[in-house]
């Protein structure tokens, strides 16, 4: 089996990001910046989720479409991707994270309801904000 050649670094209210994040960070609760470093090598754009489930969690769900990239899929802005859970699929969106674009994992929640619909619930609501609209709701000054 190849190894995992990618990081994945979990930005979280007190805990930056030792390479490439703020040193201070801002989040509602619930939100993280959760992402990889490593997929350009695959000449493929890396991943990012900012529900802030358990570590385990989006080890989890970022190794999988890790892998699943190292093995030759290609993922893209837009995708619906299944897999990853056993009820329903989750929607790839490209966002900027710091200086570079990445895919953003899009969970639905309980219902299967994404982000647009007005009656996803919270947290899962907050998952189509850009960074900075997040650290802003979080009380960041920018
Ligand atoms: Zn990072």
């Amino acid at each position: 089996m190849a190894k995992l050649n990618w990081v994945i670094h979990l930005v979280a209210n007190g805990s930056p990001c030792s390479e490439c994040g703020k040193e201070e960070n801002y989040f509602p609760e619930y939100i993280c910046n959760a992402h990889t470093h490593g997929l350009a090598q695959y000449n493929h754009l890396d991943f990012q989720m900012v529900l802030h489930s358990p570590r385990e969690d989006i080890c989890y769900i970022l190794n999988t479409l890790g892998k699943r990239v190292q093995s030759g899929e290609r993922l893209t802005a837009g995708d619906m991707v299944e897999g990853i859970f056993l009820d329903c699929p989750v929607r790839l969106d490209a966002f900027q994270e710091s200086d570079r674009t990445v895919l953003r994992v899009i969970i639905p929640d309980g219902r299967n309801r994404f982000p647009e619909d007005p009656a996803c619930d919270y947290p899962y609501s907050l998952q189509t904000h850009t960074m900075e609209q997040l650290e802003q709701m979080g009380g960041a000054v920018i």
